[in-house]
């Protein structure tokens, strides 16, 4: 895992003004998948203004997805949204 402190403020989302912010690179984080939990390699941006954080925009980046593959890695099935199921036991 790697952390690092901007050297200059750069824009939040969360807060909606340029704030200093610290970037998480490859920090585990768990992801509750119905009973499963599983951890992924995330990468994103912690204000240290309003304390929130952020995903790295990046293009190829998508912690949901990443977390999807590895509950299908782990209990051989597709991840399917509560969204989902509750349409189908309608
Ligand atoms: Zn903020």
């Amino acid at each position: 895992m790697t952390k690092t402190q901007m050297l200059s403020p750069q824009f939040c989302p969360c807060c909606e003004k340029d704030s200093w912010q610290v970037h998480y690179e490859k920090e585990p984080v768990l992801i509750t998948l119905g009973e499963v939990v599983v951890t992924i390699s995330a990468d994103y941006w912690e204000c240290l203004d309003c304390g929130g954080t952020y995903d790295n925009p990046r293009d190829d980046y998508d912690p949901l997805a990443i977390a999807y593959a590895e509950y299908e890695r782990i209990t051989g099935k597709k991840w399917e949204s509560p969204y989902m199921k509750k349409i189908r036991s309608k």
